[in-house]
């Protein structure tokens, strides 16, 4: 079949004439039913269905413990990644926070009164808590195509205090495995999906000179 497609059946100029499956074709058998019909009209183009329109809010949480001494050291580079369910799109893979917001509610307001209800759901981590959060803001926008979906990601950076056990401060509650602080050198073997990779690819470079920029901010 496919060497018939590659010589005699072109889309555009089908030699029909020399065709030897031509009895059995129903587009010539069609076309001589029909003179307004050509064998070139087959087969249908389906039209592709647009994809959906989602939009999602990501969050960068960065992690910081023991500040001073961390970042001198340059430990501080915790991230915190989230395991998506394991049925349904990009199955048992990680990601960022993430959650999906209305298309007319993607401004940062309502962003993050999402993210904060989510990250107090997922990890008990209450943003609203000024002395916990050192550093917040919007990092910029991500499109990610899949087959049936565009997805616009709009990322924000996080960066938290927290003090004790960071650990268990993150997994209160919290099935440890769907939840995991990974510095930054491990993140790359971890099962991530196409569009956090692409996050990390633009912001993570940006995100590694932080140690740098909380020393200047402090
Ligand atoms: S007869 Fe049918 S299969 Fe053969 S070349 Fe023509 S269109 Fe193609």
């Amino acid at each position: 079949m496919m060497e018939l497609g590659a010589t005699l059946c072109s889309k555009t100029k089908p030699d029909c004439s020399q065709c030897p499956v031509s009895s059995h074709c129903q587009a010539l058998a069609l076309s001589h039913e029909n003179p307004l019909v050509g064998v070139t009209d087959y087969p249908r183009v389906v039209p592709k269905a647009k994809p959906r329109r989602d939009f999602a809010a990501v969050c960068v949480v960065q992690i910081a413990q023991g500040l001073e001494q961390e970042t001198a050291a340059g430990k501080c580079n915790f991230f915190l990644l989230i395991k998506r369910p394991e049925e349904g799109l990009l199955a048992g893979l990680w990601e960022f926070p993430s959650v999906l917001v209305d298309e007319r509610k993607t401004d940062p307001l309502n962003r993050r009164k999402e993210m904060d209800r989510y990250l107090k759901q997922l990890v008990d981590i209450d943003v609203e808590q000024e002395s916990n959060l050192i550093l917040r803001e919007d990092v910029g926008q991500h499109v990610h195509i899949f087959s049936h979906i565009r997805l616009t990601m709009h990322v924000e950076l996080m960066v938290l205090k927290i003090k004790g056990d960071v650990g268990q401060a993150c997994n209160k509650g919290q099935d440890s495995t769907k939840l995991k602080l990974v510095d930054e050198s491990s993140i790359d073997s971890m099962g991530l999906t196409s569009g956090i990779r692409k996050v990390i690819a633009v912001q993570i470079s940006g995100v590694s000179k932080f140690p740098e920029f909380v020393q200047n901010c402090k």
